[in-house]
């Protein structure tokens, strides 16, 4: 039974409308999954007055049969594929995928929170989620 889930997509280095759109075509290709919404894409300031370049943003809903931590793995590799290296937290990167929510799933586990805790911080995340709730709540 597929359920809704609701991913980030942020890129600040490169060509980041084409990460954003290469991630937009990984997640569509996922077993199981189909994309079924996208917000449009809006550029923004990095969080807390980090000195880097900024933002693109776009968030897309997915159905998808996959449990949130299978997701969680395939958004990690579709990062790899994006060349993105892991160093320094909210550092610069290709791409960053975020589960945001995840039907009306609540998970607290070390390496995975859903509701995403960044959602009350991130106003553009939930202008996203409104633009998208046509598409299911
Ligand atoms: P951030 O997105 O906070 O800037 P990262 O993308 O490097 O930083 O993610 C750090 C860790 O956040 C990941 O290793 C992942 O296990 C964890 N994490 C916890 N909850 C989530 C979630 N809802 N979506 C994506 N990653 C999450
Ligand atoms: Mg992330």
């Amino acid at each position: 039974m597929a359920e809704l889930a609701w991913i980030a997509l942020g890129s600040n280095l490169g060509d980041r409308a084409g990460y954003l759109a290469a991630a937009r075509a990984a997640l569509a290709a996922l077993p199981d999954t189909a994309l079924v919404g996208a917000s449009a894409v809006e550029e923004t300031a990095p969080l807390e007055g980090k000195a880097q370049p900024a933002y693109l943003n776009q968030m897309v809903l997915l159905e998808t049969a996959l449990e949130p931590r299978a997701l969680l793995h395939a958004c990690q590799e579709i990062e790899r594929a994006a060349g993105r290296s892991r160093g320094e937290h909210w550092g610069s990167r290709t791409l960053d995928l975020d589960i945001v929510r995840y039907g009306e799933r609540v998970i607290a586990e070390p390496d995975l929170v859903i509701p995403h805790p960044g959602l009350p911080r991130r106003d553009f995340w939930r202008r996203e989620l409104a633009e998208l709730s046509s598409h299911g709540r």
